[in-house]
Formats: structure tokens, sequence, C-alpha cells
């Protein structure tokens, strides 16, 4: 793991910055870039996100303690309720409120 939650939530802050309508910095000469996906799922992306934050360690990412980053629940690559189907098969998942 490793990051702070205020580093977490750098990336959110920039994307709920909706003072431009067309999605754009109202700092006509800030530059921002954008890169395309190659067929990558938001669930995929949040998956290689929680990797980095662990280390590039899965048993970090599955053991993660930080319960209220914004990506916890979907830290597995898949939707929530689909990652404690899959987990079932091999652990006890407790269910967190
Ligand atoms: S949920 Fe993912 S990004 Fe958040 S602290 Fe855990 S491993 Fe890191």
């Amino acid at each position: 793991m490793g990051k702070t939650r205020e580093q977490l939530n750098t990336l959110p802050m920039l994307l709920k910055d909706k003072k431009s309508k067309k999605g754009g910095d109202t700092m006509g000469s800030t530059t921002v870039k954008v890169k395309l996906p190659e067929k990558v799922s938001m669930a995929k992306a949040v998956r290689e996100y929680c990797l980095q934050c662990g280390g590039g360690q899965p048993v970090e990412v599955r053991d993660c303690r930080v319960t209220d980053c914004p990506l916890f629940a979907y830290r597995f690559g898949r939707n929530p309720k689909a990652s404690i189907t899959y987990l079932k098969q091999y652990y006890n998942v407790e269910i967190i409120q």
C-alpha cells in the first residue's frame, strides 16, 4: 500500500473539477495529458492501480485494510458482487458496511 488518503484523492479531485462544461481547465494555457486506453476496462484499471499501490503484490491488494479508500470495493478488478462470488470459491468472505 503506502499511499496516503490525500494522494489517493488527487485524481478524483481533478476529475471532479467541473468548472468548465467541456471538461477542460478554465486556465487557457494549461495542458492536460490524456491517454487512450487499449481495451482496458475501468475495473481492470482499478486493479492495476491497486497493484501499484500494493507494490505489485496481489496479496497486498487482497489484504488491503484501507476500507475507506474509494477503490476498496473494486480492488479485485471486478464489480463488487462478482468479486464476492469469485472470492467465496477460495476464502471465507466477510461483508463489511
Ligand atoms: S483499495 Fe487499492 S488503491 Fe485503495 S488502498 Fe487498497 S490497494 Fe491501495
